[in-house]
């Protein structure tokens, strides 16, 4: 049986040190802590028993801080996104990214392999609206499921708990949407996500609450952002079966530095939680994630 992974993809984390500006250092996050047996530091960069932590380079060779779209990519894709285009890009990919994102992403490959994959974060009509309004522009996640072909997930998966929102517990979540929907403890969040593995090969979730909070926007704090993440990894842990893999990964440092609001040149974190993770425990880069999982996933490289 081909492994089975659930990829947490959790924006604008870095690896710092163990420091008083580190909101790693400081908040309590206890699935983090029992798994590592320590904070999110670089300190603790290495393996235990099931688990390993690589320190992923973010900076790909080009000046400047590390930013979203191209960071994403290249994490999405195995492709140097920032050399293409000479610079971090911002945001939202434009053409060149997407179109990147469309051939190369590993969703798309997972699935044109026969593979079972699946983006656990749902979409609302308002979303789909904004885009058509010009109102918003699409996520690498969203060009990179979209060219998939994998189904997107709505309102009525969320509500059977087959979907997980950005914001982990629904709140903000659906007040954005103009939705009421009660709110989830995180760690229920984390068990949606393990239970979507009962029927597809390769998971994929994502947050920006991290970001936000790095950024000092829409209201997110380090110590809220880090409870939300830290309650979803435990969930996720508990339910996990034995023979899946869970991984955290991230597309540029940002939170765990508190003494600014920018982005950092800190490396971002791989950890990996399961059979995989002494495989995943030799990646180096943002480029390493994407060619890691497809061979786990037995999809021949292209
Ligand atoms: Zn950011």
């Amino acid at each position: 049986m081909l492994p089975r992974i659930l990829w947490l993809f959790v924006d604008g984390i870095g690896l710092g040190p163990q420091a008083g500006s580190n909101p790693f250092a400081i908040e309590p996050t206890p699935a983090l802590r029992a798994l590592l047996g320590g904070p999110l530091t670089v300190e603790r960069v290495g393996a235990g028993a099931g688990w390993s932590l690589a320190a992923l380079d973010a900076a790909l060779g080009v000046a400047g801080l590390p930013q979203s779209a191209t960071g994403q990519t290249a994490l999405f894709t195995g492709e140097n996104a920032p050399a293409l285009l000479g610079r971090h890009a911002t945001a939202f990919p434009g053409p060149r990214l997407r179109a990147v994102l469309a051939e190369h992403s590993v969703l798309r490959r997972a699935a044109a392999a026969g593979r079972q994959v699946t983006f656990a974060n749902p979409f609302t009509p308002r979303y789909w609206e904004m885009v058509e309004a010009r109102e918003r522009r699409l996520s690498a996640t969203t060009c990179a499921v979209l060219a998939s072909g994998a189904r997107l997930r709505d309102l009525g998966d969320l509500r059977r708990d087959e979907a997980v929102t950005w914001d982990v517990c629904r709140d903000h979540f659906g007040g954005l949407a103009g939705e009421d929907l009660p709110p989830v403890p995180a760690l229920d969040a984390g068990r949606h996500l393990a239970g979507l593995l009962a029927d597809h090969d390769l998971v994929l979730w994502e947050t920006f609450i991290t970001d936000l909070a790095g950024h000092h926007r829409f209201g997110f704090t380090a110590a809220e952002a880090l409870r939300r993440v830290d309650g979803l990894l435990g969930g996720a842990l508990a339910a996990l079966p034995a023979d899946a893999t869970l991984i955290v990964t991230s597309d540029h440092g940002n939170l765990e530095d508190a003494s600014h609001t920018r982005h950092t040149r800190n490396p971002v974190p791989l950890l990996a939680v399961g059979p995989l993770a002494a495989e995943l425990a030799g990646a180096q880069s943002l480029l390493d994630v994407t060619p890691a999982v497809l061979r786990a996933l037995g999809v021949a490289p292209s």
